[in-house]
Protein backbone atom coordinates (compact mmCIF):
# COMPACT_ATOMS: atom_id res chain seq x y z
CA UNK A 1 0.00 0.00 0.00
CA UNK A 2 1.46 3.50 -0.73
CA UNK A 3 1.25 5.98 1.80
CA UNK A 4 1.66 9.92 0.94
CA UNK A 5 4.62 11.19 3.29
CA UNK A 6 1.66 12.63 5.23
CA UNK A 7 0.11 9.25 5.94
CA UNK A 8 3.21 8.12 7.02
CA UNK A 9 4.41 10.52 9.16
CA UNK A 10 1.57 10.76 10.91
CA UNK A 11 1.72 9.17 14.77
CA UNK A 12 -1.73 7.40 15.46
CA UNK A 13 -2.33 5.10 18.74
CA UNK A 14 -4.88 3.27 19.91
CA UNK A 15 -6.88 5.27 22.97
CA UNK A 16 -5.87 4.52 26.87
CA UNK A 17 -8.95 3.78 29.33
CA UNK A 18 -6.93 5.33 32.71
CA UNK A 19 -8.59 4.19 35.51
CA UNK A 20 -7.44 6.40 38.39
CA UNK A 21 -9.45 4.83 42.09
CA UNK A 22 -8.37 6.43 45.37
CA UNK A 23 -10.50 7.15 48.83
CA UNK A 24 -12.05 10.09 48.86
CA UNK A 25 -9.14 12.46 50.48
CA UNK A 26 -6.42 10.72 48.68
CA UNK A 27 -6.75 14.00 45.43
CA UNK A 28 -8.22 11.85 42.69
CA UNK A 29 -10.43 14.26 41.72
CA UNK A 30 -7.79 17.78 42.43
CA UNK A 31 -5.17 15.35 39.83
CA UNK A 32 -7.63 14.33 37.52
CA UNK A 33 -8.82 17.98 36.51
CA UNK A 34 -4.90 19.04 36.35
CA UNK A 35 -4.53 16.31 33.91
CA UNK A 36 -7.57 17.35 32.06
CA UNK A 37 -6.64 20.89 32.12
CA UNK A 38 -3.05 19.92 30.65
CA UNK A 39 -3.94 17.38 28.07
CA UNK A 40 -6.78 17.73 25.29
CA UNK A 41 -6.03 13.87 24.49
CA UNK A 42 -7.76 12.71 27.65
CA UNK A 43 -11.34 12.91 28.20
CA UNK A 44 -13.28 12.58 31.48
CA UNK A 45 -15.80 9.62 31.70
CA UNK A 46 -19.25 10.87 33.37
CA UNK A 47 -20.65 8.20 35.32
CA UNK A 48 -24.19 7.53 35.73
CA UNK A 49 -25.62 7.25 39.44
CA UNK A 50 -28.93 7.06 42.05
CA UNK A 51 -26.78 9.23 44.57
CA UNK A 52 -28.78 12.34 45.10
CA UNK A 53 -26.44 15.73 43.71
CA UNK A 54 -24.58 17.45 45.93
CA UNK A 55 -24.11 20.96 46.35
CA UNK A 56 -22.06 22.34 43.59
CA UNK A 57 -21.99 19.61 41.12
CA UNK A 58 -23.47 19.81 37.90
CA UNK A 59 -25.74 17.28 35.93
CA UNK A 60 -23.68 16.09 32.90
CA UNK A 61 -20.53 17.65 34.33
CA UNK A 62 -19.82 15.46 37.60
CA UNK A 63 -22.41 12.53 37.16
CA UNK A 64 -25.76 11.99 35.09
CA UNK A 65 -28.02 11.71 37.79
CA UNK A 66 -30.92 9.51 37.45
CA UNK A 67 -33.48 7.93 39.54
CA UNK A 68 -33.22 3.85 40.18
CA UNK A 69 -35.66 2.93 37.67
CA UNK A 70 -33.51 4.82 34.71
CA UNK A 71 -30.52 3.40 36.43
CA UNK A 72 -32.56 -0.26 36.05
CA UNK A 73 -33.15 0.97 32.52
CA UNK A 74 -30.74 1.86 31.65
CA UNK A 75 -28.48 -1.43 32.47
CA UNK A 76 -31.44 -3.67 30.64
CA UNK A 77 -30.81 -1.46 27.30
CA UNK A 78 -27.12 -2.60 28.37
CA UNK A 79 -25.80 1.12 28.04
CA UNK A 80 -22.62 0.39 30.95
CA UNK A 81 -19.29 -0.68 30.07
CA UNK A 82 -19.73 -1.84 34.23
CA UNK A 83 -21.86 -0.40 37.08
CA UNK A 84 -21.38 -0.96 40.44
CA UNK A 85 -23.04 -0.37 43.94
CA UNK A 86 -20.89 1.67 46.17
CA UNK A 87 -21.88 2.65 49.95
CA UNK A 88 -25.56 2.48 49.07
CA UNK A 89 -25.90 3.85 45.70
CA UNK A 90 -25.64 2.72 41.84
CA UNK A 91 -23.03 3.64 39.61
CA UNK A 92 -22.43 2.52 36.08
CA UNK A 93 -19.98 4.23 33.52
CA UNK A 94 -22.01 5.16 29.78
CA UNK A 95 -20.39 2.72 27.28
CA UNK A 96 -20.54 5.26 23.67
CA UNK A 97 -18.30 7.54 24.77
CA UNK A 98 -15.63 4.99 25.84
CA UNK A 99 -16.22 3.14 22.45
CA UNK A 100 -16.05 6.58 20.68
CA UNK A 101 -12.37 7.40 22.18
CA UNK A 102 -11.18 4.05 21.38
CA UNK A 103 -12.28 4.52 17.51
CA UNK A 104 -10.74 7.34 17.34
CA UNK A 105 -7.70 7.12 19.41
CA UNK A 106 -8.07 9.32 22.28
CA UNK A 107 -7.99 8.65 26.10
CA UNK A 108 -10.55 9.09 28.31
CA UNK A 109 -9.62 8.62 32.47
CA UNK A 110 -12.12 6.80 34.86
CA UNK A 111 -12.58 8.18 38.31
CA UNK A 112 -14.37 4.88 39.39
CA UNK A 113 -13.99 2.39 42.33
CA UNK A 114 -12.69 -1.28 42.42
CA UNK A 115 -15.41 -2.93 41.51
CA UNK A 116 -15.51 -0.87 38.12
CA UNK A 117 -11.75 -1.27 37.66
CA UNK A 118 -12.26 -5.30 37.81
CA UNK A 119 -15.21 -5.48 35.13
CA UNK A 120 -13.33 -3.55 32.73
CA UNK A 121 -10.69 -6.07 32.71
CA UNK A 122 -11.94 -8.67 30.64
CA UNK A 123 -13.89 -6.83 27.90
CA UNK A 124 -11.15 -3.79 27.57
CA UNK A 125 -8.02 -5.36 29.79
CA UNK A 126 -5.45 -4.30 25.91
CA UNK A 127 -6.55 -0.80 26.72
CA UNK A 128 -6.84 -0.36 30.31
CA UNK A 129 -3.89 1.85 32.48
CA UNK A 130 -4.71 0.96 36.36
CA UNK A 131 -3.53 3.46 39.23
CA UNK A 132 -4.13 3.62 42.79
CA UNK A 133 -3.37 6.48 44.92
CA UNK A 134 -2.47 5.95 48.59
CA UNK A 135 -3.04 8.54 51.14
CA UNK A 136 0.61 9.01 52.74
CA UNK A 137 -1.25 8.09 55.89
CA UNK A 138 -4.88 7.48 57.74
CA UNK A 139 -3.99 10.89 60.04
CA UNK A 140 -2.98 12.76 56.83
CA UNK A 141 -6.24 11.39 55.11
CA UNK A 142 -8.70 12.44 57.71
CA UNK A 143 -6.57 16.33 58.06
CA UNK A 144 -7.20 16.72 54.37
CA UNK A 145 -11.22 15.32 54.51
CA UNK A 146 -11.94 17.95 57.66
CA UNK A 147 -9.80 20.67 55.96
CA UNK A 148 -12.88 20.79 52.84
CA UNK A 149 -14.85 21.85 55.61
CA UNK A 150 -18.11 20.33 53.87
CA UNK A 151 -18.79 17.04 55.83
CA UNK A 152 -19.71 16.71 59.34
CA UNK A 153 -17.41 14.27 62.06
CA UNK A 154 -20.39 11.50 61.96
CA UNK A 155 -19.61 11.62 57.97
CA UNK A 156 -15.96 12.05 58.39
CA UNK A 157 -15.54 9.08 60.56
CA UNK A 158 -17.69 7.33 57.30
CA UNK A 159 -15.62 8.19 54.56
CA UNK A 160 -12.61 7.10 56.80
CA UNK A 161 -14.30 3.47 57.13
CA UNK A 162 -15.08 3.70 53.36
CA UNK A 163 -11.45 4.54 52.84
CA UNK A 164 -9.72 2.00 54.49
CA UNK A 165 -12.34 -0.38 52.75
CA UNK A 166 -11.40 0.79 49.25
CA UNK A 167 -7.72 0.88 50.34
CA UNK A 168 -7.38 -3.18 50.94
CA UNK A 169 -7.96 -3.42 46.62
CA UNK A 170 -4.52 -1.66 46.58
CA UNK A 171 -2.89 -4.50 44.91
CA UNK A 172 -5.47 -5.39 41.91
CA UNK A 173 -3.87 -2.26 40.18
CA UNK A 174 -0.96 -2.18 37.98
CA UNK A 175 0.68 0.93 39.39
CA UNK A 176 0.11 2.49 42.66
CA UNK A 177 1.44 5.97 44.29
CA UNK A 178 1.57 7.70 47.38
CA UNK A 179 0.43 11.14 47.23
CA UNK A 180 2.57 12.83 49.47
CA UNK A 181 3.29 15.65 47.55
CA UNK A 182 0.34 17.16 44.99
CA UNK A 183 3.32 18.11 42.09
CA UNK A 184 5.19 15.02 42.64
CA UNK A 185 2.45 12.84 41.68
CA UNK A 186 1.17 14.40 39.11
CA UNK A 187 4.02 14.30 36.98
CA UNK A 188 4.53 10.31 38.38
CA UNK A 189 0.93 10.27 36.44
CA UNK A 190 2.03 11.66 33.50
CA UNK A 191 5.16 10.16 33.04
CA UNK A 192 2.96 6.76 33.20
CA UNK A 193 0.43 7.74 30.80
CA UNK A 194 3.44 8.92 28.51
CA UNK A 195 4.91 5.48 28.66
CA UNK A 196 1.68 3.35 28.35
CA UNK A 197 1.27 5.44 24.95
CA UNK A 198 4.34 5.03 23.88
CA UNK A 199 4.21 1.19 23.77
CA UNK A 200 4.95 -0.64 20.73
CA UNK A 201 1.81 -2.59 20.55
CA UNK A 202 -0.29 1.22 20.76
CA UNK A 203 1.86 3.06 18.21
CA UNK A 204 -0.47 1.98 14.81
CA UNK A 205 1.70 3.61 12.40
CA UNK A 206 4.85 2.54 13.17
CA UNK A 207 5.54 0.59 10.11
CA UNK A 208 5.08 2.98 7.24
CA UNK A 209 6.70 5.69 9.00
CA UNK A 210 9.76 3.72 9.79
CA UNK A 211 9.78 2.60 6.54
CA UNK A 212 9.95 6.15 5.58
CA UNK A 213 13.39 6.44 7.25
CA UNK A 214 15.09 3.56 6.29
CA UNK A 215 13.04 2.42 3.53
CA UNK A 216 10.80 -0.55 2.58
CA UNK A 217 13.05 -3.42 2.73
CA UNK A 218 14.44 -3.84 6.47
P1 LIG B 1 -18.90 9.90 45.06
O1 LIG B 1 -20.31 9.55 45.41
O2 LIG B 1 -18.11 10.36 46.26
O3 LIG B 1 -18.83 10.85 43.90
O4 LIG B 1 -18.21 8.55 44.56
C1 LIG B 1 -18.16 7.42 45.38
C2 LIG B 1 -17.30 6.36 44.75
O5 LIG B 1 -17.91 5.84 43.57
C3 LIG B 1 -15.91 6.83 44.33
O6 LIG B 1 -14.96 5.90 44.82
C4 LIG B 1 -15.93 6.77 42.83
O7 LIG B 1 -14.66 6.43 42.32
C5 LIG B 1 -16.93 5.65 42.59
N1 LIG B 1 -17.56 5.76 41.26
C6 LIG B 1 -17.98 6.87 40.62
N2 LIG B 1 -18.51 6.56 39.42
C7 LIG B 1 -18.40 5.22 39.29
C8 LIG B 1 -18.75 4.31 38.24
O8 LIG B 1 -19.29 4.65 37.18
N3 LIG B 1 -18.48 2.98 38.47
C9 LIG B 1 -17.90 2.54 39.61
N4 LIG B 1 -17.64 1.23 39.73
N5 LIG B 1 -17.54 3.39 40.62
C10 LIG B 1 -17.79 4.70 40.45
Amino acid sequence: MDLSPSDATTRRRRGLLIVLSSPSGAGKTTISRMLLDADDEIAMSVSATTRPMRPGEHEGKDYHFVDDEVFDQMIRDGEFVEWANVFGYRYGTPKSPVKDALREGRDILFDIDWQGARQLEPDFGEHLVTIFLLPPSMSELEHRLRARGTDSGEVIADRMRRAADEISHWAEYEYVLINDEMDECLDKVRAIIASERSKRVRQTNLVPFVRGLIGPEH
